[in-house]
């Protein structure tokens, strides 16, 4: 059995640009090598917006020597890079942009969601690379919700769907650098099951919504987070009410980790390479 090392309570939140209303899960500055290869999470909403002629979001910005992963579950974002490329994901639909030697990118509310208004629920999480991979050159998945796997759970109507890694046998679209498993889990009331991962990974549980009890002796709400220790493989989950949470884990990369900002690099001097780099023009 992994045992569960601790749960965590959403932060207060606040705002990136003026379209998402985000709390910070959690983030390498606080949880640094127990996280890795996962660097920080921001749960975005559920947030209700009117109508309006102005997208919201936020404008152009750099990043370099990660990835940014966004899993929209509400809502429809749209996202522009200086690698030219573009795209819009709605609802089951997954970004999964490689930002590494560096980009500008622009994260806005979708027009037509602009323009209906609605409701906005999303996540972004960023995973480390490793040193050898953050020149890299940059990419861009565009992970439609029709080409993510949804295994049934039983007969209840209970889904798993492999965004990255595998489960069970069946594999998920999403390319990764170090080994990473993405599952968007849907499970109803009254489900129990076991989830097996790899010995050694870091672990972690996200709660959208509902009510989960883990390993048959926790219970973890709406918008927290279960962080596991690394040995063991057995997790018990078993769905109070029906639950959406978001299943991740990797293996660790075992290499510094410094950041600033929007950029994540292994040593002060990378860090100042890329500021200088971003004021120059570089990215
Ligand atoms: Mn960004």
């Amino acid at each position: 059995m992994k045992q569960l090392s601790r749960v965590y309570r959403a932060t207060e939140g606040h705002w990136v640009g003026d379209g998402f209303p985000v709390r910070t899960m959690f983030s390498y500055n606080t949880h640094g090598a127990d996280i890795s290869p996962f660097l920080l999470l921001d749960y975005a909403g559920p947030a209700e917006f009117p109508s309006s002629s102005q997208p919201r979001g936020v404008g152009q910005h750099p990043h370099r020597g990660f990835e940014t992963v966004t899993v929209v579950y509400q809502g429809e974002v749209e996202h522009r890079d200086t690698a030219g490329n573009q795209g819009r994901i709605g609802p089951g639909d997954v970004q999964w942009m490689t930002a590494a030697k560096g980009i500008l990118h622009e994260e806005m509310h979708g027009r037509a969601f602009t323009e209906n208004g609605g409701v906005l629920e999303m996540v972004q999480l960023w995973v480390n690379l490793p040193a050898k991979d953050k020149m890299a050159e940059p990419r861009y998945q565009e992970i439609a919700d029709a080409s993510i796997p949804a295994i049934k759970l039983g007969a209840d109507g209970s889904l798993a769907r492999i965004i990255a890694g595998e489960f069970g046998g069946t594999k998920g679209p999403a390319l990764t650098f170090t080994p990473v498993n993405l599952w968007d889990l849907r499970l109803k009331a009254g489900h129990k099951t076991d989830l097996t991962v790899p010995d050694g990974f870091s672990t972690i549980i996200l709660v959208l919504n509902g009510r989960l009890r883990l390993n048959d002796s926790e219970n973890v709400h709406t918008a927290e987070l279960a962080l596991f220790e690394h040995d063991g493989e057995r997790i018990s989950v078993e769905a109070q009410t029906d639950t959406t949470l978001l299943v991740m884990s990797g293996e660790p990369i075992d290499e510094p980790i410094v950041g600033q900002g929007p950029f994540v690099m292994n040593t002060r001097e990378e860090i100042g390479q890329a500021m200088a780099d971003f004021r120059a023009g570089r990215f």
